[in-house]
């Protein structure tokens, strides 16, 4: 008997249909002898309409009510998804974020959680129970509901799991596993069989949402074996412990799986592209200490998340340009505050451009091998694509373009590095 998290994102709670198929593939994990805890998003498009309503009656909303709102989405699915578990003879119980609790700090609209109480949980899942749980919910230590940020339900779940010592965490979705990148816009994509947690985080970080980063970096602090695997399969599909989605595992794992299959390890693993950028250039600021900790203080004391920064080599006059990227959900603010700090920094002018793309290729054996970034800078060239700024990490290459070259930029990387689907069968 194993202990499993069942997670089910929003595309597969999305209706009647979909949600007596997930009350199906539940029962039949607990038939085959598991104790289950199952997590769930709301409808796809039920969190963009209700954060709509919240825009619609202010602004500059209360982030403390806007959870209100948001968390209301997952509440119906764990209700209902209850009702049908139980419809087909299954006992089962919803337990709402505030019930369990599912303790979190005070950051609304993108809470930390802290810990999970689990005593009740595990009790009524040891007494045969399914213990349903919304995803994405939280609770303050006083008592006000806060959500875990867009696409949270992944991190409620893998926090679920090492709260009651999971052995495994299913997260089930609307692609069979995860890709070489995005299969929805690029039809060579290679499903991978193991990705590693530093490659899963980054690639998460970089715009893969099919996981939250959050959920991958509190699985790599726990320990907890994550799977990715597709909701839509028939009844008689084989249970998830031989279902061949893609496991995330550490590096070490990885390294024996490939030794024993005598595989070579990609050098790239996967490629992201995240639309949610914008890029800001400051004209004209002065070479001197201190002229950039002016730009950027600011922006940190209003939490928001610089990602790439160039400046550019000094001019004779002793004068130069910054340009950096913030999400693109920040830009207003961001221009409001260097707006108003436009003596103290002394620039010239503010550019900004919402039409940009950062593409992202990721890989741990970038680490041992040169050439990754030249590769793609050649690629992109040879397409016309203009590269407006670069950034690197240890695995991973990424750079902002124009907007609408983002389809085609994927895939000319995803053929340069030898990621085509057909080119394995070659
Ligand atoms: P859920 O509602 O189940 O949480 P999401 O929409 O958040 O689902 O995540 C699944 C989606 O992630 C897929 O439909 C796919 O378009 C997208 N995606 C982006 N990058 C990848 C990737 N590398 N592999 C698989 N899916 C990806
Ligand atoms: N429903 C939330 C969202 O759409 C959380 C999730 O689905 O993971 O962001
Ligand atoms: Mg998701």
């Amino acid at each position: 008997m194993a202990r499993i998290v069942m997670k089910f994102g929003g595309t597969s709670m999305a209706g009647t249909e979909r949600i007596r198929r997930v009350a199906r593939i539940v029962q039949r994990q607990q038939a085959a002898g598991h104790e289950v805890a199952v997590v769930v998003s709301a409808m796809a498009g039920e969190t963009d309409r209700l954060v709509t309503f919240c825009r619609e009656a202010d602004a500059l909303y209360d982030p403390a009510e806007y959870d209100v709102v948001v968390a209301a989405g997952e509440q119906i699915t764990s209700g209902l998804l209850a009702m049908h578990l139980q419809a087909i003879g299954a006992k089962a119980r919803s337990w709402l974020g505030w019930q369990l609790p599912i303790h979190t700090d005070d950051a609304h609209a993108k809470a930390r959680i802290e810990n999970i109480e689990s005593d009740a949980l595990l009790a009524s899942m040891a007494s045969g129970e399914i213990a349903v749980i919304p995803g994405f919910q939280g609770l303050t230590a006083d008592n006000r509901v806060t959500t875990l940020g867009r696409g949270g339900s992944d991190t409620s779940a893998v926090a679920v799991a090492a709260a009651i010592g999971a052995d495994r965490c299913d997260i089930y979705t609307d692609v069979d596993g995860v890709y070489t990148t995005d299969p929805r816009i690029v039809a060579k994509a290679r499903k991978l069989s193991h990705v590693t947690y530093e490659e899963m985080l980054e690639l998460a970080s970089v715009g893969s949402k099919v996981l939250q980063t959050r959920s991958v970096s509190l699985a790599m602090k726990e320990g907890v074996r994550v799977q990715v695997l597709s909701s839509f399969i028939d009844d008689d599909a084989p249970a998830a412990d031989t279902i061949p989605g893609t496991m995330i595992v550490s590096d070490e794992e990885l390294a024996k799986i490939q030794e024993d299959l005598e595989m070579e390890r990609q050098l790239i693993t996967g490629i992201a592209a995240d639309k949610n950028e914008a890029k800001i250039t400051l004209t004209r600021i002065a070479d001197r200490p201190g002229a950039v900790a002016a730009i950027f203080s600011p922006l940190a004391a209003a939490n928001i998340n610089v990602d790439m920064i160039i400046q550019n080599i000094a001019k004779d006059k002793g004068e130069t340009d910054v340009t950096f990227t913030v999400p693109g959900a920040d830009l207003a603010r961001t221009q409001a505050l260097l707006e108003g700090q436009k003596e103290a920094i002394g620039y010239f002018r503010m550019i900004s451009d919402s039409k940009v793309a950062k593409i992202s290729v990721v890989g741990v054996g970038m680490k041992s091998h040169a050439g990754v970034a030249s590769t793609m800078f050649r690629s992109l060239a040879d397409r016309g694509i203009n590269i407006q700024a670069i950034s690197t990490s240890e695995i991973k290459v990424s750079v902002l373009i124009d907007e609408d070259e983002t389809e085609l930029a994927v895939r000319v990387l995803h053929t340069a590095y030898g990621l085509d689907a057909q080119d394995e069968a070659a």
